[in-house]
């Protein structure tokens, strides 16, 4: 196994802190209207983490739940700065913006966290130009031709 990092997350306030250990399970850039919705961005980019890969040390008060009114899906946000920490998916995996990771980072994201795919292509908003595969729907599913 390479080196795999311990990354440590803290919000614009510092009441929340995340300690996020290992690899992700996903590097997706995600084209879904869930996402869409949920974290208000036309696409999401962003890494999924099992929920024992990631720990909450900074003050458990702080963290907000916003659950999805139709969808197994959370967004959680720093009760005092606002900022969008991180968001559950219907799996139940730990959902992270790669800004987050990028801006501690010194505004470089790290290449062990850069996205391998997209997902949910069929529902993009606009088409991307690069190398990555595009999946239609799911990583279980057709690919874009
Ligand atoms: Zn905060
Ligand atoms: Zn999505």
């Amino acid at each position: 196994m390479p080196d795999a990092g311990t990354e440590t997350l803290r919000c614009d306030c510092g009441a929340i802190v995340m300690t996020i250990q290992g690899d992700p399970v996903a590097r997706a850039i995600c084209h879904c209207h869930a996402c869409r919705d949920l974290y208000g961005s036309t696409l999401l980019t962003a890494t999924a983490w099992q929920p024992e890969q990631v720990t909450h040390d900074g003050d458990p008060e702080a963290l907000l739940d916003y659950p999805h009114p139709l969808r197994a899906m959370h967004r959680y946000s720093c009760r005092h700065c606002g900022e969008l920490v991180h968001g559950q998916n219907r799996l139940g995996m730990i959902v992270i913006p790669n800004a987050r990771f990028a801006r501690h980072h010194a505004g470089q994201l790290p290449e062990r966290l850069a996205p391998t795919m997209h997902l949910f292509y069929a529902s993009r908003a606009f088409d991307i130009v690069d190398a990555l595969p595009k999946y239609l729907e799911g990583w279980d599913g057709p690919l874009y031709a």
